[in-house]
């Protein structure tokens, strides 16, 4: 233990430190209570001895600035006082004390004193230790909850908690933000044909190609349900948005996961629906994120009524007076793999 000795006389103090010394604790000594206000301060005390009776700030007012200054750290206080009136004693405990000894204090009396403090302390170390694993572990646990253990990607609860955070960003800063509504084309088949197993073997992959697309820190893929993923792009305007896109069809394209059934190629293919706030017209409720999602969500039908493996941009500048199922028409973009 490291013992914090308050002492205004020289000799009482030595004796104490001596004792506390000769049961194997370290001892600091403080000449008086602001001294020992800025010892405290600076360092970790396991326990500490507390003269009453001192010039400047006597021991109760030191106490109670200490229990005042950290109300969460509860280290044992020890009055030693050559006064043994009760009121006393009440004083003491009433100021944040947590025993009253009488001084000339006795060695044996003293030494079972800190024995037993020793015990606490132990116990206040061993209780840290917990919380702090404790609070470890319920970090892993937000974290955890956040992964799809599929894909290891960030699953819908996850998603939800990010795009609550950029979509604040995005009106407060006035970014633009893309989102990329993605669904994995004909997919009901590929399970049908290659099985359940081949079929998750096939959401790794799709999962990994819109990771590796994902280069700037904010950027986030999520598993939205089943074989549907979302991407945020903060930041990003719609161009920026359709390179990723573009780069994503590209490198699914590269995966080459086999799908000889499917009606759209020779191997898996994805549908998206982009949607950057750049184009957010008038009207554009601001309270509303889910309208963004709703958008992508209108292109990537969009993509699917027009053939599947493509990626359709919702655009609303110049179409204010037209229905969202209307704004859609404007940019389909196919991509030449076949
Ligand atoms: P479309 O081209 O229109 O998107 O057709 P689709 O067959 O992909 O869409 P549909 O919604 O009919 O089927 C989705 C399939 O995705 C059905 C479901 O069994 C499968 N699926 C969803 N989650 C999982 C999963 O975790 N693992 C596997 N293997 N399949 C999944
Ligand atoms: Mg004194
Ligand atoms: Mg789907
Ligand atoms: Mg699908």
């Amino acid at each position: 233990m490291k013992v914090l000795v308050v002492e205004d006389n020289k000799s009482a103090s030595m004796i104490v430190c001596r004792i506390i010394s000769s049961m194997g604790h370290e001892t600091v000594h403080a000449e008086s209570g602001e001294e020992a206000i800025q010892f405290f301060s600076e360092s970790h005390y396991d326990l500490i001895l507390m003269d009453v009776e001192m010039p400047g700030m006597n021991g109760f007012d030191t106490t109670r600035l200490i229990r005042k200054k950290s109300p969460d750290l509860w280290v044992p206080i020890i009055f030693l006082s050559a006064n043994t009136a009760d009121t006393y004693l009440t004083i003491g405990i009433d100021a944040g004390g947590d025993d009253y000894l009488s001084k000339p204090v006795k060695p044996a009396v003293l030494k079972a004193k800190i024995q037993a403090m020793s015990r606490i302390a132990h116990m206040q170390e061993q209780l840290a230790e917990s919380n702090k694993n404790l609070a470890r572990a319920n970090e892993e646990l937000q974290l955890l909850s956040c992964m799809d253990g599929l894909t290891s990607v960030v699953n819908r609860r996850g998603f939800d908690r990010q795009f609550d955070v950029e979509w604040r960003r995005t009106l407060r800063e006035m970014t633009p933000l893309s989102v990329l509504m993605i669904d994995v084309d004909e997919f009901k088949g590929f399970n049908d044909h290659y099985g359940h197993l081949a079929g998750d073997d096939c959401l790794r992959v799709v999962a990994q190609a819109l990771k590796g697309q994902l280069l700037r820190p904010g950027d986030m893929v999520a598993r939205y349900g089943g074989e549907e993923f979302v991407i945020l792009l903060p930041n990003t305007d719609i161009n920026g948005a359709i390179n990723v896109a573009q780069n994503i069809q590209k490198d699914l394209h590269s995966a080459n996961i086999g799908y000889p059934h499917s009606s759209v190629s020779d191997r898996v293919t994805i549908c998206m629906g982009i949607y950057c706030t750049n184009q957010l017209d008038a009207n554009f409720d601001r309270t509303d994120k889910s309208v963004l999602l709703a958008r992508a969500d209108k292109a990537l039908y969009k993509a699917k009524e027009s053939g599947r493996n493509q990626f359709v941009v919702f655009e609303s500048d110049g179409f204010e007076n037209k229905s969202d199922e209307d704004k859609v028409e404007a940019k389909g973009v196919v991509l030449p793999f076949k």
